[in-house]
């Protein structure tokens, strides 16, 4: 069983894109910068955050933030977000989800100009990505592409399952190895025998926050496993949705949580960020 280091692959990116920023730089003098915009108390959100700003400040990307932990009206957020799409030294724009409740998170997301949407969110940047023409491609389903070209999983033709149907994850993740010619299965809570469709997966993606649900026989033999989720048990304790020590008996690859697809997803974030200031300032 090989073990897919997210952290490793994920440090490989940001060197890259360290590089990017110091030529980005040197050749225009202007420092890609990434606006982050957090309404509401959120403790899970003030640490991705945290994470996403502290990696960003180890490859020169700059952030700057909008925090607001007491909420914003609705229309203050709208006069922030306008003021950002017309702040042509912003490139970027993180808004970091959820809202808080009486919020129309799609109608916010909608209202980032496309090429400041850096998580690859906004309806114009998922139609590219439906029509086979992306500018951007959402974070964590890129980084989890990023992980198995790097240790050289074999798409063409595969059987890929993925588990959850998120607008964030599971849809864009299916479309992006659909792109790569794999013979996608979506599945989600009315799906009759997840199981059945587990088994036969040669790749499989679990994205539906819900920890260990993913169990060694409902893996294939085999099997390339990228476990997406995030859950933090009562102990504290991080796990994911792939119950790692039965899953990893049956798989021939499997990413760890923490360390696999965590740490891609902010290395994709701050790729992002790179290109579309490389895009804004036509360098
Ligand atoms: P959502 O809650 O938005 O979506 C979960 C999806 O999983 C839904 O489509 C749901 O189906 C499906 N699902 C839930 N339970 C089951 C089940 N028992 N059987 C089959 N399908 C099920 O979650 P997200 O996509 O936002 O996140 C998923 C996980 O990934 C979370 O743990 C989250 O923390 C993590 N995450 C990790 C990131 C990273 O960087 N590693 C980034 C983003 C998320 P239905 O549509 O029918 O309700």
């Amino acid at each position: 069983m090989k073990l897919l280091d997210g952290k490793a692959v994920a440090q490989k990116i940001l060197g890259e894109v360290a590089g990017g920023v110091r030529d980005l730089r040197a050749r225009t003098g202007v420092t890609p910068t990434l606006a982050v915009v957090l309404v509401g108390d959120f403790a899970a959100s003030k640490i991705y955050i945290a994470n996403k700003k502290k990696a960003g400040d180890g490859v020169g990307i700059a952030s700057r933030d909008f925090i607001y932990p007491d909420g914003l009206s609705r229309p203050a957020l709208s006069t922030l977000l306008e003021s950002l799409n017309a702040d042509p030294a912003v490139h970027g724009i993180l808004l970091q989800l959820p809202l808080p409740a009486g919020f129309d998170e799609d109608a916010a997301i909608a209202a980032i100009a496309p090429e400041k949407d850096v998580d690859g969110f906004h309806p114009q940047n998922l139609g590219r990505l439906l029509a086979g023409s992306p500018t951007v491609l959402p974070c964590t389903p890129a980084g989890c592409l990023e992980i198995l070209d790097h240790y050289g999983a074999e798409l063409t033709g595969a059987e890929a399952v993925v588990v959850g149907r998120s607008r964030i994850v599971g849809k864009p993740l299916a479309q992006l190895l659909l792109a790569r010619n794999a013979t996608v299965t979506l599945c989600h809570t009315r799906t009759r025998d997840l199981a059945a469709h587990t088994r036969r997966a040669d790749v499989l993606c679990v994205a539906a926050g819900r920890p260990g649900m993913i169990t060694g026989p409902m893996v294939k033999a085999g099997a390339w496993v990228v476990d997406v989720g995030i859950n933090r048990l009562e102990t504290g304790k991080l796990v994911g949705d792939v119950d790692f020590d039965s899953a990893s008996q049956r798989a021939g690859a499997i990413t760890p949580v923490p360390g696999g697809v965590g740490p891609m997803t902010i290395a994709m974030l701050l790729r992002n960020t790179l290109a579309a200031a490389r895009r804004q300032l036509r360098a």
